[in-house]
Protein backbone atom coordinates (compact mmCIF):
# COMPACT_ATOMS: atom_id res chain seq x y z
CA UNK A 1 0.00 0.00 0.00
CA UNK A 2 1.19 3.59 -0.55
CA UNK A 3 1.39 5.32 2.27
CA UNK A 4 3.15 9.20 1.81
CA UNK A 5 3.60 11.66 4.41
CA UNK A 6 0.01 13.14 3.26
CA UNK A 7 -1.50 9.66 3.51
CA UNK A 8 -0.53 9.27 7.23
CA UNK A 9 -1.68 12.92 7.90
CA UNK A 10 -5.19 11.83 6.09
CA UNK A 11 -5.18 8.94 8.16
CA UNK A 12 -4.37 11.06 11.42
CA UNK A 13 -1.34 9.24 11.91
CA UNK A 14 0.79 12.13 11.75
CA UNK A 15 -0.51 15.85 12.72
CA UNK A 16 -1.29 18.77 10.41
CA UNK A 17 -2.78 22.00 11.24
CA UNK A 18 -6.32 21.01 9.75
CA UNK A 19 -8.34 24.16 8.59
CA UNK A 20 -10.84 22.24 6.78
CA UNK A 21 -12.33 18.46 6.14
CA UNK A 22 -14.94 16.86 4.65
CA UNK A 23 -15.11 12.81 3.39
CA UNK A 24 -12.51 13.67 0.12
CA UNK A 25 -10.40 16.36 0.79
CA UNK A 26 -8.40 17.87 3.87
CA UNK A 27 -7.11 21.61 4.08
CA UNK A 28 -3.61 21.85 5.94
CA UNK A 29 -1.37 24.94 6.60
CA UNK A 30 1.83 23.72 4.97
CA UNK A 31 4.62 23.44 7.40
CA UNK A 32 7.26 25.92 5.30
CA UNK A 33 5.16 28.50 4.82
CA UNK A 34 6.68 30.70 1.31
CA UNK A 35 4.12 33.47 2.25
CA UNK A 36 1.27 34.55 4.59
CA UNK A 37 -1.20 32.11 3.59
CA UNK A 38 0.27 29.21 2.21
CA UNK A 39 -2.63 26.16 2.35
CA UNK A 40 -2.01 23.20 0.46
CA UNK A 41 -5.85 20.78 -1.26
CA UNK A 42 -5.06 17.40 0.20
CA UNK A 43 -7.04 14.51 -1.54
CA UNK A 44 -7.92 11.96 0.90
CA UNK A 45 -7.65 8.93 -1.67
CA UNK A 46 -4.21 8.76 -3.02
CA UNK A 47 -3.17 10.38 -6.67
CA UNK A 48 -0.06 10.85 -7.62
CA UNK A 49 -0.05 11.77 -11.25
CA UNK A 50 -2.13 14.48 -13.01
CA UNK A 51 -0.59 13.06 -16.66
CA UNK A 52 -2.44 9.52 -15.59
CA UNK A 53 -5.43 11.11 -14.55
CA UNK A 54 -8.62 9.80 -16.63
CA UNK A 55 -12.00 10.89 -17.01
CA UNK A 56 -12.72 8.96 -13.97
CA UNK A 57 -11.13 11.58 -12.19
CA UNK A 58 -13.07 14.42 -13.18
CA UNK A 59 -15.35 15.01 -10.33
CA UNK A 60 -12.11 14.80 -7.45
CA UNK A 61 -9.63 16.85 -9.92
CA UNK A 62 -12.66 19.16 -10.20
CA UNK A 63 -13.76 18.97 -6.72
CA UNK A 64 -10.55 19.81 -5.28
CA UNK A 65 -10.35 23.33 -7.51
CA UNK A 66 -13.87 24.02 -5.12
CA UNK A 67 -12.25 22.87 -1.99
CA UNK A 68 -9.21 25.58 -3.12
CA UNK A 69 -12.23 28.06 -3.62
CA UNK A 70 -13.61 27.22 -0.01
CA UNK A 71 -9.89 27.51 1.91
CA UNK A 72 -8.93 30.69 -0.41
CA UNK A 73 -12.54 32.29 1.55
CA UNK A 74 -11.48 30.66 4.81
CA UNK A 75 -8.21 32.49 4.87
CA UNK A 76 -9.78 35.86 3.75
CA UNK A 77 -7.89 35.59 0.25
CA UNK A 78 -10.50 36.19 -1.96
CA UNK A 79 -10.62 39.45 -2.69
CA UNK A 80 -7.56 40.44 -3.04
CA UNK A 81 -6.62 37.33 -4.68
CA UNK A 82 -4.38 34.32 -4.42
CA UNK A 83 -2.50 31.68 -6.25
CA UNK A 84 -3.15 27.73 -7.00
CA UNK A 85 -0.02 25.93 -7.62
CA UNK A 86 0.31 21.75 -8.57
CA UNK A 87 4.46 20.72 -8.46
CA UNK A 88 4.49 18.05 -10.64
CA UNK A 89 7.71 15.04 -10.92
CA UNK A 90 11.14 16.48 -10.27
CA UNK A 91 11.22 19.18 -12.47
CA UNK A 92 8.30 20.40 -10.87
CA UNK A 93 9.81 20.70 -8.04
CA UNK A 94 7.21 18.03 -6.19
CA UNK A 95 8.13 16.85 -3.00
CA UNK A 96 5.32 14.52 -1.50
CA UNK A 97 4.28 11.84 -4.28
CA UNK A 98 0.59 12.58 -3.75
CA UNK A 99 -1.48 15.73 -5.77
CA UNK A 100 -1.70 18.57 -3.92
CA UNK A 101 -2.93 22.02 -4.40
CA UNK A 102 -1.13 25.09 -2.63
CA UNK A 103 -2.96 28.15 -2.15
CA UNK A 104 -0.64 31.33 -1.78
CA UNK A 105 -1.50 34.72 -0.87
CA UNK A 106 -1.52 37.41 1.66
CA UNK A 107 0.88 39.37 0.02
CA UNK A 108 1.13 40.12 -4.28
CA UNK A 109 3.14 36.93 -5.06
CA UNK A 110 5.43 38.60 -7.76
CA UNK A 111 6.59 36.73 -10.76
CA UNK A 112 4.88 33.74 -11.38
CA UNK A 113 7.95 31.42 -12.60
CA UNK A 114 11.35 31.87 -10.39
CA UNK A 115 14.29 31.37 -12.62
P1 LIG B 1 5.41 19.88 -3.27
O1 LIG B 1 6.78 20.38 -3.53
O2 LIG B 1 4.40 20.47 -4.18
O3 LIG B 1 5.34 18.37 -3.19
O4 LIG B 1 5.03 20.47 -1.84
C1 LIG B 1 4.98 19.73 -0.67
C2 LIG B 1 4.70 20.71 0.43
O5 LIG B 1 4.35 20.00 1.59
C3 LIG B 1 5.89 21.61 0.80
O6 LIG B 1 5.54 22.97 0.62
C4 LIG B 1 6.17 21.25 2.26
O7 LIG B 1 6.54 22.37 3.01
C5 LIG B 1 4.83 20.69 2.70
N1 LIG B 1 4.89 19.73 3.80
C6 LIG B 1 5.74 18.70 3.95
N2 LIG B 1 5.47 18.02 5.07
C7 LIG B 1 4.41 18.63 5.64
C8 LIG B 1 3.65 18.41 6.82
N3 LIG B 1 3.93 17.40 7.67
N4 LIG B 1 2.64 19.27 7.11
C9 LIG B 1 2.34 20.28 6.27
N5 LIG B 1 3.02 20.54 5.14
C10 LIG B 1 4.04 19.73 4.83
Amino acid sequence: MISDIFCKIVQKELPAEIVYEDEEFLVIKDIHPQAPVHLLVVPKKHFDQIHAASHEDLDLLGKMVLVAGKAAKLAGTEEKGYRLIINQGQDGGQLVPHLHLHLLGGKALGPKIIR
